[in-house]
């Protein structure tokens, strides 16, 4: 039997390139490859004009200014720079605040560069989330004093969805004397971002989360007042010193390219993307009513569906019952060992619950006939898997 066309519901993993991101990127790989440093010629010149116009749009997508965003490779760079790079050059100035103050359900990247100013001689402090998955404001204010250098918290979560409440961690940030940062991988053009509005002096962004290409992404660093930072890197000292080596021109057209269309279609395509998860999920309950959504119901964005299923049921197993079907377990795989998801465990979830989720993450190009076929797929898959070597 022939496999069945695979279905691609891991829109939080990574997005496609959207087709007019990837038609504005084509002549600076083709036409005109000059580096956007080499401002002595014609060439150079015109590489560098499409990326601070790229970089306008970046802007854009969050209520800055162009030259508050600095280019780097991704969210990765950016939440390591944002960190690491305010904690140490706090330290250079003599600063006596030494408190980092994070998430349990952050990202790993910003978990361990947290982690890693402890050697630095730091203090992180990792806060618990409800079982909603949202912080605790009260017990976020509770962390967050004086010696407070810094709140980094995420925007929107890469495995269940929740929206934290940014404006209000901002604010209490900022009562204290503190920076924040976000990491908006996810977050960007998906929901309204507004760095004044949410009081953020530190912001990531990574293309591939936004329809953009892989490779690229941003940090948006305050200027009034303005934040410094200690680089990771040295060398040239592009980027206001900030992030050195020689921009990718034609990735960088393609995150403002994604990120202009994000701004112009991001709440169109939040529209559309509920219908679909509805739809799904729709389709989904009525094969099996038991299955559970994790994750604040309503402070969430529209293409994420956390699901745990009934019974001693692995979901590696659904996974494999259902090839065709591309949708994650929300578990970090080091090396051969499967490590049921840290997310979830932080909200309460047991570890044998844990196992038994699946992620979903329907995107822009998501069609009413995936989400139909990714239903009953997964439905029967379950079936089988509850029927076939599931152990209590
Ligand atoms: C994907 C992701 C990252 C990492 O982004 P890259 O651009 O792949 O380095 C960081 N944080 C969150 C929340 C993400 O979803």
């Amino acid at each position: 039997m022939r496999p069945n066309r695979p279905i691609y519901l891991d829109n939080h993993a990574t997005t496609p390139v959207d087709p007019r991101v990837l038609a504005a990127m084509r002549p600076w790989w083709e036409e005109n490859f000059a580096n956007p440093h080499s401002v002595e010629h014609v060439l150079g010149r015109a590489a560098e004009a499409a990326v601070e116009q790229a970089r306008e749009a970046v802007a854009e997508l969050i209520g800055a200014e162009a030259r508050e965003i600095i280019l780097t490779s991704g969210a990765t760079e950016s939440n390591n720079l944002a960190i690491k790079g305010a904690a140490r050059f706090a330290a250079q100035q003599g600063e006596p605040r030494r408190r980092v103050v994070t998430l349990a359900t952050e990202h790993k990247c910003v978990l361990e560069s947290v982690g890693d100013l402890a050697a630095e001689g730091f203090e992180p402090v990792v806060l618990p989330v409800r079982a909603d998955g949202l912080v605790d404001l009260d017990r976020l204010r509770a962390a967050v004093d004086d010696r407070t250098l810094l709140v980094t918290i995420m925007a929107v979560n890469n495995e269940i969805g929740v929206i934290q409440p940014l404006a209000e961690i901002g604010e209490i940030a900022k009562a204290a004397g503190a920076l924040f940062h976000t990491d908006a991988a996810q977050g960007s053009g998906r929901i309204p971002l507004d760095v004044a509005a949410l009081r953020a002096d530190l912001l990531s962004i990574s293309g591939h989360k936004i329809y953009g290409p892989k490779g690229i992404g941003a940090l948006y660093v305050r200027r009034r007042p303005r934040v410094r930072l200690a680089p990771l890197f040295s060398g040239g000292g592009q980027e206001r010193g900030l992030r050195s080596g020689t921009l990718p021109a034609p990735l960088i057209v393609g995150l403002g390219e994604a990120a202009r269309l994000a701004a112009i279609e991001g709440a169109l395509d939040a529209g559309r993307i509920a219908g679909q998860r509805d739809r799904f999920l729709a389709a989904l309950r009525a094969e099996i009513p038991e299955v559970r959504l994790n994750g604040d119901p309503e402070r969430r964005v529209a293409g994420n569906l956390n699901l745990t299923f009934p019974g001693a049921v692995d979901a590696q197993a659904i996974m494999a019952a259902a090839p065709e079907i591309c949708v994650s377990t929300g578990s970090a795989c080091s090396s051969a060992e499967v490590e049921p998801s840290y997310v979830l465990q932080a909200l309460g979830i047991s570890e044998r619950e844990a196992r038994a989720t699946l992620r979903i993450g329907i995107g822009r190009f998501t069609s009413p006939a995936d989400v139909d076929q990714a239903a009953a797929s997964l439905a029967a898959a379950w079936r089988h898997a509850i029927g076939s070597g599931a152990r209590p």
